[in-house]
């Protein structure tokens, strides 16, 4: 399974909690539960992964929790099929604002393409919140197409 953001954050703050037993405590979930949203089988509620956001923000400045290392590659941040994009251009790649090597929820990523500056927890935040209802989406579109086979099925039942 491919890492996405929200895997990714949802492993760091498993780790920096102590374990992914504690992270279904703080977010009162059975922990089989937690395990299928780390590997990425289940896809993770949006107000779960906000909640993982927020503990992971809190852990980074109380040091239980080490920033993400950045080599100064172009960031981009993927969640299923989605990438995170910048609000004024719509880019997909990000530099650390200040040039750090290591990159805080809290801290600011640069768009490469306009220069406009956003806070990182900020931007994973909007993305899971599309990828939440780009899924809904998919979902609808899949309900429709099996609706139409239903009624397919029923007419040549009636006959
Ligand atoms: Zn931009």
């Amino acid at each position: 399974m491919k890492e996405t953001v929200c895997t990714q954050a949802l492993k760091r703050a498993a780790e920096a909690e102590g374990g992914s037993a504690a992270l279904a405590q703080v977010l009162r979930v059975p922990q089989g539960t937690l395990e299928r949203w780390i590997s990425g089988r289940a896809q993770t509620p949006l107000r779960a992964f906000l909640k993982v956001l927020e503990r992971l923000a809190s852990h980074e400045m109380n040091g239980a929790a080490a920033p993400l290392a950045v080599n100064g590659d172009p960031l981009t941040f993927a969640m299923g099929k989605l990438l995170a994009r910048c609000s004024r251009c719509d880019g997909t790649e990000f530099t650390p604002a200040d040039g750090a090597a290591a990159l805080k929820l809290t801290g600011e990523l640069r768009c490469r393409g306009c220069g406009e500056t956003v806070v990182h927890g900020d931007l994973i935040a909007r993305l899971a919140q599309d990828a939440v209802q780009y899924s809904h989406a998919m979902t609808a579109a899949r309900t429709r197409r099996l609706g139409a086979r239903n009624i397919t099925t029923a007419k040549k039942d009636e006959r």
